[in-house]
């Protein structure tokens, strides 16, 4: 989706798009319709507000079901057992805004396109910032749109191309000159074929696995590594930026074709947030990222030097972003890691309620600090990321009313300065707290600033360096929202960017009222 026609609700934390997840199986007498299932419930985490699977079903015929909702209430037994067939492909979408135009099917993934030349489907995970240039161009050639999506502008990209070539790995080669974006996207075609394309920059994570079972050979492609886990599948490798991968019903999965890329920008909230610990990307598990996040933290934390503050102190996660970073760092302080906020797993989606008064009361349902375990403590509380500081407030607020003595905020992500253009859904500039604060008082003053306005009696944040450190690629991370330095040509134009946000949200607001 644009970021120029996104609604952003008020939240507290960046929101991932989605997830793609991919099935072929060699035995065309085998239905992968609930290994579909499995592996988007795994994928869960990346996109709850709907999804969608297509299948080849035997004669060559695309099938495809999608709607809003979680995997388990969409994808029952009842859509799965109709949809029979041993190749397929499917999407959980994050939707930015609850707004019927975002959530109406035109949005809901895998897109499936069928003219009288070429018939497929896909599903993709990121962002094309460019998608109207794309789309003005194509309306001059005479290609008519039926809908304001960037999934029907890379459809009927893909549909141009064909005209040409009927090679996929070929067609994809040429739409990745005119996508300047992130992007990891999985095609299913007539052929029972699944073409996959990580964009050139390696923004968004894409991995392969394998599985066999009884003389069955099964090949997968997906968002992270932990689908494969869940469907008893055994990871090969990530695709590697830029890379077009064929995964045959008939063959094993190989590399089509490697695209130039000389630099790399795997979105380094990925390790920080998006990805579920038990996922491995590029080589580094999460878990072991977060972790260290944590330890580095702790060897940089000078109230660790006074032995009274250390003696009476907690080291306490926000559940469950700060779980991982919050037991690393009590490893390396040597503290007691206590569980000091009960979350309540019942309340659906907190941090996604517009108006500040509802997201207070809902911060109060969702989590209740446990006093017998905070009372009279010097409590280090850790999470991931400050995002416009209010839930952190709130959080602070509610261990203080349980009798904390002192509450030190521990952040495993350095301060979030500039809003993302790359298809994570970001505030902008001046509602992200570290953002405007900087801008106001700058970089001297504005952690003590955000220190103040959040209510705690420390803050410390994570450095860039040590977030590198933490993670331990080789290759570069994007670090856009954290240093300003944007990898993709289209977003060299942020004060307009930003001016369209505001101004879409202006008219949703006065559309509202
Ligand atoms: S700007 Fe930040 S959130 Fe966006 S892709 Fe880059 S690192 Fe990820």
């Amino acid at each position: 989706m644009s970021p120029k026609i996104k609604n952003y609700l008020m939240r507290d934390k960046p929101k991932e798009h989605c997830a793609v997840f991919g099935v072929t199986c060699d035995d065309i007498g085998f239905s992968i319709s609930q290994l579909l299932y499995r592996g988007l419930i795994a994928l869960q985490h990346r996109g709850q507000e709907s999804t969608g699977i297509s299948i080849l079903k035997a004669g060559g015929k695309i099938t495809t079901y999608k709607r809003k909702g979680l995997v388990s209430k969409v994808l029952n037994d009842k859509v799965l057992s109709h949809f029979w067939g041993n190749v397929g492909i499917g999407h959980n979408r994050y939707a930015t805004t609850g707004s019927e135009e975002f959530t109406s099917s035109n949005y809901i993934q895998p897109y499936h396109f069928k003219n009288n030349e070429i018939e497929f489907s896909f599903a993709f995970n990121g962002t094309i910032p460019n998608y109207d240039e794309i789309k003005e161009k194509m309306e001059d050639m005479g290609r008519i749109f039926l809908t304001d999506t960037d999934t029907e502008v890379i459809a009927q990209l893909l549909a141009s191309i064909s005209l040409g070539t009927e090679s996929w790995p070929e067609i994809l080669k040429v739409a990745a000159k005119f996508l300047d974006g992130s992007y990891s996207l999985i095609i299913l075609t007539s052929k029972g074929d699944i073409y996959a394309i990580r964009d050139p920059l390696g923004f968004k994570p894409l991995c392969i696995g394998v599985k066999r079972i009884e003389l069955r050979n099964f090949c997968f492609i997906a968002s992270e590594s932990c689908a494969f886990d869940a469907v008893g599948a055994k990871l090969v490798r990530d695709v590697k930026p830029g890379e077009i991968i064929h995964l045959s019903h008939q063959k094993d999965t190989h590399s089509e074709l490697q695209l130039p890329s000389d630099k790399t920008a795997l979105c380094q909230f990925e390790f920080v947030y998006f990805a579920r610990p038990d996922s491995i990307i590029d080589g580094i598990s999460v878990a072991e990222a977060r972790l260290r996040m944590g330890e580095n933290l702790a060897r940089r934390d000078p109230l660790l030097l006074i032995p009274e503050f250390k003696n009476n102190a907690i080291v306490v996660p926000v559940p469950d972003s700060g779980r991982s970073a919050a037991v690393g760092y009590a490893n390396e302080a040597r503290l007691p890691y206590v569980e000091g906020l009960m979350k309540n797993r019942y309340v659906w989606r907190t941090f996604i309620m517009p108006g500040q008064k509802k997201r207070k009361s809902a911060v109060n349902e969702k989590l209740n600090p446990i006093r017998s375990l905070i009372d009279g403590k010097d409590v280090i509380l850790i999470d991931d990321s400050i995002v416009r500081g209010t839930t952190t407030k709130q959080i602070i607020s509610l261990i203080k009313q349980a009798g904390a003595k002192s509450v030190n905020v521990r952040i495993s992500c350095p301060p979030v300065i500039n809003a993302c253009y790359m298809g994570i859904d970001f505030p902008t500039c001046d509602e992200l707290i570290a953002g405007r604060y900087l801008k106001q008082y700058g970089n001297t003053d504005y952690i003590d600033k955000i220190k103040e306005i959040i209510g705690a009696d420390s803050l410390l944040y994570q450095t860039i360096s040590d977030l590198e450190k933490a993670i331990g690629l080789k290759s570069d991370l994007c670090k856009a929202c954290l240093n300003g330095s944007y990898p993709l040509k289209s977003v060299g134009k942020i004060t307009e960017l930003e001016q369209s946000i505001k101004a879409s949200r202006f008219l949703k607001s006065s559309n509202r009222s």
